[in-house]
């Protein structure tokens, strides 16, 4: 591969879920060859697995872990239930801290059978309860906007806007925010957003992917970047502008991708990166 090349793969993490049939080890020596800088770890692929070894492994073969996806989904109706989440979450905490991941990204949760409202108040009452165990451990936490199809279920914050608030509200060097740009790309605040982020200090990751047009599944449906509408290139000007020196991360639910040759997918994914963001 040219330097050239090489230098320009210097700042793409790939997540373990955009290579989902991959299990960790086979996901990570094909990033590694491809000269992909980072991973983020997905829990699922650390079941059964020793995991000081597993952050050793990824480390040996010259690959930074970005992060720990993911923490969170902290609202219930059922008081046990958040209890259940908080330690759940610290769980997470130990694991980001045995595989030496830094952060953890958190899908904040939300639960259809009550108001968004009091999802929210339950997301910032579940943040603050892990904020001293995170910072502890020196884990940081990255609160997720979501794409508000996603509000029911999966989270009740839903713009950078409300990101933003709840990561001042909780006031703390621990928590700030992910941007995602498949969930974020339609906001009309979005730039402005992201530089109130920057000024804060506030940007921990950044998510690329694309939109389809038809999305043909509201969860398993994403693009390669260039695939879609998203102005990938814009955003990340806007987030670079404001001070993000991270990692450009792929996050691809695709279960079209997912039944294509992997290797095929992984050589897709560099140039679509070298070409679209
Ligand atoms: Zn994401």
């Amino acid at each position: 591969m040219s330097q050239e090349k090489l230098k320009d793969l210097s700042r793409l993490c790939i997540h373990t879920i955009t290579t989902k049939p991959w299990d960790i080890r086979t996901a990570a020596q094909n990033f590694s060859e491809a000269g992909i800088a980072g991973i983020t770890v997905w829990r699922d692929v650390l079941d059964g697995k020793n995991i000081q070894h597993t952050g050793s492994m990824l480390r040996d073969l010259d690959l930074r872990i970005v992060s720990l996806c993911r923490g969170g989904f902290f609202p219930h109706t059922d008081h046990g239930e958040r209890i259940r989440a908080i330690d759940d979450n610290k769980k997470a905490i130990d694991e980001a801290a045995a595989l030496g991941a830094p952060l953890i990204v958190l899908v904040c949760g939300a639960s259809p059978d009550q108001s968004l409202q009091e999802s929210r108040d339950q997301i910032a009452e579940g943040i603050a309860a892990i904020i001293p165990y995170a910072s502890s451990a020196n884990i940081k936490l990255a609160i997720e906007p979501l794409h508000p199809m996603y509000a029911d279920t999966r989270s009740a914050i839903n713009t950078m806007a409300q990101a933003n608030d709840m990561a001042e509200q909780l006031n703390s060097e621990t928590v700030g925010v992910a941007i995602d740009v498949y969930h974020l790309w339609w906001d009309p605040a979005l730039k402005t957003e992201i530089q109130r982020c920057g000024n804060n200090k506030h940007i921990f990751a950044f998510h690329i992917c694309d939109w389809k047009t038809p999305t043909t599944d509201l969860l398993l449906d994403r693009g390669l970047m260039g695939d879609g509408c998203i102005n990938i290139r814009q955003i990340r000007r806007w987030v670079e502008e404001a001070g993000f020196d991270g990692l450009n991360e792929v996050e691809i639910f695709s279960k079209k991708f997912w039944e294509e040759d992997q290797a095929a997918f992984l050589s897709k994914i560099t140039k679509a990166y070298l070409d679209h963001s």
